[in-house]
């Protein structure tokens, strides 16, 4: 176990954070020792990965933890690869392609770690994390207990699932090799690139569907090593359709996946997009003009200045729609 004191917190936004300590946990017999330092001291925690999807304070006064397990194990017998928490979850997915492994292709490139995956239930292109995954092995910082939670247990819905709310560092991930065995390539924007280059899906394997997932993002989405920024800022929002206000946009200018008879998804985007005209500009901070969830920074801006500017997004949203806006990183307390 490496403790530092007044230690940088890496965050993708760019804003300029340390935290009072940084403690690096390089293998479960370290646990013990870092749940009596936890104790001992009464601070806040908070579970760093690559600070891909968080929004830091300037100065926390707390304990981050950095869990760093680099491991990958294949249990062949029973279909399982057993993953490193610190692993880089594209590295996963590349070495998953390699071995010719299903279900991780339409996660290309999402940034981050393995560790952070189960978290918010990262999805994209019609996958979701929560498919692959067999159970997740942790430890309980509060208690001092090691908790291996199954698939079930996680309770994994759209980014969501009950290790959001837990003291559980997570240190490795078991994933299912055979749970899938044929390529996902119904999600609408797969089909129109396909249909675009004239690609008949025929040809397709595990290698050409991840670099095609990988060309998508990197035509809408900023690179968080040249833009600041934290991936989609808001969740799509699921509310009652008869609850949408239709005074100054009618339902059909919006995006909408039906849930129930009664739910709806709306694509949080798009309403962005409606009202980006009303917000006040902020000089550190822009909507990404590629796709509207995603806001992007200078590297000048703070916590602070970016609550403020995506608290003003969601009062539009309301005011305009009678939609809350629900924000997707963590932030982290101050
Ligand atoms: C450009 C861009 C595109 C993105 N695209 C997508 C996308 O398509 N789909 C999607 O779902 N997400 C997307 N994201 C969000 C981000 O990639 C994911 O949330 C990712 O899982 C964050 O990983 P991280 O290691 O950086 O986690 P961090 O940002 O460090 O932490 C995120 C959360 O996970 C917790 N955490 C991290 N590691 C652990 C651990 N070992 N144990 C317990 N808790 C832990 C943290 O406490 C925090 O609450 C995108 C982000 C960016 C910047």
């Amino acid at each position: 176990m490496n403790i530092f004191e007044n230690h940088k917190i890496k965050n993708s936004l760019q804003i300029k954070s340390s935290c009072k300590f940084y403690v690096e946990i390089n293998n479960k017999n370290e646990f013990n020792d870092l749940h009596v330092f936890i104790s001992n001291k009464k601070l806040p925690v908070f579970i760093l990965g690559e600070g891909t999807n968080i929004v830091p304070p300037e100065y926390y006064d707390g304990i981050i933890i950095k869990p760093l397990f680099n491991n990958i194990k294949y249990l062949n017998e029973t279909n399982i690869v057993s993953v490193g928490a610190s692993i880089n979850w594209h590295f996963l997915v590349k070495e998953m392609v390699s071995k010719n492994i299903y279900g991780f292709e339409n996660l290309s490139l999402i940034p981050g770690t393995v560790g952070a995956a189960p978290i918010q239930n990262i999805g994209a292109y019609g996958q979701e994390v929560s498919n692959l995954i067999n159970k997740v092995d942790c430890f309980n910082y509060e208690t001092g207990k090691f908790v291996t939670l199954t698939k079930e247990q996680c309770n994994f819905s759209y980014r969501d699932s009950s290790l959001k709310k837990g003291n559980l560092i997570i240190f490795n991930i078991d994933f299912k090799t055979d749970s899938i065995n044929r390529l996902n390539l119904d999600y609408k924007s797969i089909q129109t690139y396909l249909y675009q280059n004239k690609i008949d899906s025929n040809s397709l394997n595990l290698d050409s569907v991840s670099d095609i997932v990988c060309k998508i993002r990197n035509s809408i989405l900023p690179n968080p090593d040249e833009v600041p920024n934290a991936g989609s800022f808001f969740k799509n929002p699921i509310i009652d359709k008869n609850k949408i206000n239709t005074d100054h946009f009618s339902l059909d200018r919006l995006i909408i996946w039906d849930i129930d008879s009664v739910y709806v998804k709306v694509g949080a985007a798009r309403l962005i997009q409606l009202i980006k005209n009303d917000l006040i500009n902020d000089n550190n901070i822009k909507i990404y003009d590629k796709h509207a969830l995603v806001l992007i920074t200078n590297s000048e801006t703070s916590q602070t200045n970016i609550l403020e500017y995506a608290n003003q997004i969601k009062s539009k949203v309301f005011e305009v729609f009678n939609i809350p806006l629900e924000i997707e990183p963590t932030i982290i307390p101050n």
